[in-house]
């Protein structure tokens, strides 16, 4: 993709910040992080979002993911670290080459990210349960 940012930073084309690299993979320190030590992973194939990944290339992926996550933590001595990957303007995508972002989180750190627990009619869990899994590919 000619003007994607994230594939000119994956594949080396804009020098960053990297802290990990393989044939699938750069992970990256954010330009705005939420905080010290937020790091995002950007897919080196272009893929706009989740939809479009492949089973085979997401596990490839996801593997590096744990990897990140215990160096990110022993560095910067988190107390926990949310792994965080929005598809779609409407789940708050911005950049829309695949990313999965490592935002480390301190106790009282009053980073926002969260939801109002909703509920399920009688029986709606399960009818929306079976729609979904007729659905699986
Ligand atoms: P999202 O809202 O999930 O699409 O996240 C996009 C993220 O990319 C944001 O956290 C930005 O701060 C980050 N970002 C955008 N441009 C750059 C860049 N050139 N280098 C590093 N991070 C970037
Ligand atoms: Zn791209």
């Amino acid at each position: 993709m000619e003007n994607c940012i994230f594939c000119k930073i994956a594949n080396g084309v804009i020098p960053s910040a990297t802290i990990f690299e393989n044939d699938d993979v750069r992970v990256i320190m954010d330009i705005n992080p939420a905080a010290k030590g937020h790091a995002i992973l950007l897919v080196k194939k272009h893929v706009a979002n989740i939809f479009e990944l492949d089973p085979d290339t997401a596990g490839r992926i996801f593997s590096v993911v744990p990897r990140v996550a215990a160096a990110i933590k022993k560095v910067t001595g988190c107390d926990g670290l949310n792994i965080l990957q929005n598809n779609g303007t409407a789940a708050g995508q911005t950049v829309f080459h695949l990313h999965i972002h490592f935002i480390p989180r301190f106790e009282n750190d009053k980073i926002l990210m969260g939801w109002k627990p909703g509920s399920y009619a009688d029986g709606e869990a399960a009818e929306i349960a079976a729609k979904i899994a007729a659905e699986i590919k």
